[in-house]
């Protein structure tokens, strides 16, 4: 048998407590996974503190993970191979990576990149890959390093602090918005050029405000994303990607219509493989891991209901990468 971390029905409630499976009771599907790491994101919080992500129990939690296949019944993977999941209802309708092993679908595994190690990948994880995905809307929608400053907000959080690292790596000028005042030294040496307070993120409150952002990758939501908006250069793009700060958004037609704005959705969950592999292979190439040495901690699998807990606090800075073998 194997630990995993299992999400039920109890009176009522969701709760998540630790289980011994066994290879029987995992979901029929084609590759068997031995899993090194899962990660923890903003919605592994959510699901392990029993708000209503997981949509189907039991459940075993962990949106992410990385592992060595053992067996395959797909001609695209063998055992040996090393491989790694981002989404795909992980955690929501699909048993997840908070486990010691896995039976997951041959059309959800990505090949782990061979310029990343399993634990770097989990580091990544869906916070850095979206991150990814984000930098990739806003080089399709044209935004240019020449065109002024970047913008990222809930800067010292996972999605945030790799929008940093790769948007600084790719030579655009990053002004990080946090609202964690010890978290600025942080930001400066992942790459941001200069550190503003939410407060000051806000701009005036008005529906249009003074020009600031070429760009901007949000994952804040809310008044945040409306202010943001309201404060786009001619032009610009926004890639809103999260909802830390509320799923509503109260703003006007008025950026769009006046100045062009463009308001890119970025979805990490169902985003098809070739995105999947585009963001990988990018990441390959333009993350600096030399700073995984600030920004990543890992923690046993023990602790990660407790992790979750702090990361819907906002008190998480960087990443955490789950040992689930300690
Ligand atoms: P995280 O590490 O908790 O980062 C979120 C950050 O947002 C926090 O660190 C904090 O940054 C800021 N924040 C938190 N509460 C806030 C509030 N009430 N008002 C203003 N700012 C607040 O979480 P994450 O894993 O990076 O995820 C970030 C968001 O993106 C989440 O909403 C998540 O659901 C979403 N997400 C979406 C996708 C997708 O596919 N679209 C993928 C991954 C994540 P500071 O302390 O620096 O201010």
């Amino acid at each position: 048998s194997f630990k995993a971390l299992v999400i039920d029905d109890v009176d009522g409630k969701q709760v998540a407590g630790f289980r011994d499976l066994t290879v029987a009771d995992l979901p029929d599907y084609d590759v068997l996974v031995e899993i090194s790491y899962s990660t923890l994101n903003y919605k592994d919080g959510l699901a392990v503190c029993g708000k209503g992500i997981a949509r189907r129990r039991p459940m075993v939690g962990g949106v992410d993970l990385a592992g060595t296949v053992l067996e395959s019944a797909s001609p695209d993977f063998k055992a040996g191979d090393k491989v790694l999941v981002n989404g795909f209802g992980l955690s929501e309708t699909e048993w997840g990576g908070y486990s010691q092993k896995q039976k997951l679908k041959s059309e959800w595994l990505v090949k782990l990149p061979e310029a990343f190690s399993m634990h770097d990948a989990m580091a990544i994880g869906t916070a850095g890959y979206t991150s990814m995905l984000c930098v990739l809307a806003l080089e399709k929608a044209g935004v240019k390093p020449e065109d002024g400053d970047i913008l990222v907000t809930g800067a010292a959080g996972g999605v945030g602090s790799f929008a940093v690292a790769l948007l600084a790596k790719l030579g655009y000028r990053v002004v990080a918005s946090t609202g964690r005042e010890e978290t600025h030294a942080y930001l400066k040496k992942i790459g941001a050029a200069e550190v503003i307070s939410r407060e000051e993120c806000l701009g005036s409150g008005r529906p249009f405000d003074k020009e600031r952002w070429a760009g901007a990758i949000d994952s804040v939501g809310s008044k945040t994303l409306a202010a943001v908006l309201a404060q786009m250069k001619y032009g610009g793009a926004v890639a809103a990607v999260g909802l830390a700060g509320g799923n509503d958004l109260p703003t006007t037609v008025l950026p769009f219509i006046l100045r062009g704005v463009s308001l890119l959705g970025v979805d990490s969950v169902m985003a098809p493989m070739d995105k999947r592999v585009e963001a990988w292979t990018r990441l390959a190439t333009d993350l600096d891991t030399s700073l995984f040495a600030d920004m990543i901690t890992t923690e046993p699998m023990s602790n990660v209901i407790d992790l979750g807990a702090q990361i819907l606090k906002g008190q998480i800075q960087g990443r955490v990468v789950i040992d689930v073998n300690a």
